[in-house]
């Protein structure tokens, strides 16, 4: 029952940190609330045995520890003040019971695409906040490009404008920084990696 409420709370806090402007910070949760860039930080999810397997967002992880499925090990700093919540934010959890991986790969999304590139142009390489960017058919779509990992890239609108219908091979100039791949474990480690790189709380479980 407790859990079902505090959940209850949090799905609450979404909706009003979806509807909030950012000027308007909801004030039933008073001044301290955390705001919504902490409910997307990413937190680390480590196997019960300590071993990284993936990044998710702070939202989803605060389920995961309300649900019972992980514990905090790590938190972030902040706190979450709900109408009966009062949590803080992880930044590194770990699940109770250890899980075998599947090598599957994520969901085709554009977030994922944003992601696996690291919100870098793949033509011209300029790293750009996510609503800059577009997704890039590689074989355009009218060329019968298909929407695939390996055909989907991160794009600054000046490299999509000069690219148009064109295939790679009609350009001189432009050139794809690396061969698009499936969003894999191998590539989820890798930014593990590259954030725990910057950041203390992440390191100690991912550097052994
Ligand atoms: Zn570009």
């Amino acid at each position: 029952m407790v859990h079902a409420r505090k959940q209850k709370s949090i799905a609450k806090y979404h909706a009003v940190s979806h509807a909030a402007s950012p000027a308007e910070p909801a004030a039933e949760y008073g001044p301290r609330v955390s705001s919504g860039p902490a409910m997307q930080m990413p937190v680390l999810v480590l196997n019960a045995s300590y071993e990284p397997i993936n990044i998710c967002g702070a939202r989803r992880a605060l389920v995961l520890v309300l649900k019972g499925v992980a514990r905090t090990e790590e938190e972030q700093g902040t706190i979450l003040h709900a109408a009966r919540a009062r949590m803080p934010m992880p930044s590194v959890i770990r699940l109770l019971e250890y899980r075998r991986i599947p090598h599957q790969t994520r969901a085709l999304s554009r977030k994922n695409i944003l992601l696996r590139d690291r919100n870098t142009c793949q033509y011209c390489a300029v790293v750009l906040p996510s609503c800059e960017l577009t997704l890039d058919h590689v074989v355009p779509r009218s060329r019968g490009g298909l929407s695939t990992w390996e055909n989907l890239v991160a794009c600054c609108h000046n490299c999509n404008r000069r690219k148009g219908n064109l295939l790679l091979h009609e350009l001189r100039d432009m050139k794809l920084l690396r061969e698009p791949r499936p969003f894999s474990l191998h590539t989820s480690r890798h930014i593990m990696r590259m954030i725990g790189h910057s950041d203390q709380k992440w390191r100690k479980y991912l550097y052994y």
